[in-house]
């Protein structure tokens, strides 16, 4: 199946249209956010970081911090800074975005004619 949105979609803040991370960042979208289902991203853009704590997950113990939108403040996931857990290691330094506080935006249109 071809992905209609292709690489060139950005999500943003479903509050402001901040943008915050690109569609070709994602890394999983079966990650579980505290509300429902959530997207990994290997980066993320115009966020706010909280203080940095250690959070139980399903998948174990994590140092996490929370992101915001530096635009509005709407707090938008986490962020791992540290997974405790070998297997968990390679969420170091990635973003969990809760899929209903993002919206998607085609950023080109490359078949817009002149
Ligand atoms: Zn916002």
């Amino acid at each position: 199946m071809a992905d209609l949105m292709g690489s060139a979609g950005i999500y943003c803040c479903f509050k402001c249209r901040n943008q915050i991370a690109c569609h070709g960042d994602i890394i999983s979208k079966e990650f579980r956010g505290s509300h429902g289902r959530a997207f990994l991203f290997s980066h993320a853009m115009n966020i706010k970081e909280g203080a940095q704590e250690d959070r139980q997950l399903l998948s174990g113990l994590h140092r996490v911090s929370d992101v915001y939108c530096s635009d509005c403040g709407e707090e938008l996931g986490w962020t791992y800074t540290k997974a405790f857990d070998e297997t968990q290691k390679y969420k170091e330094g990635k973003f969990v975005l809760e899929n209903f506080k993002i919206i998607v935006q085609s950023h080109f249109h490359p078949t817009d004619q002149l």
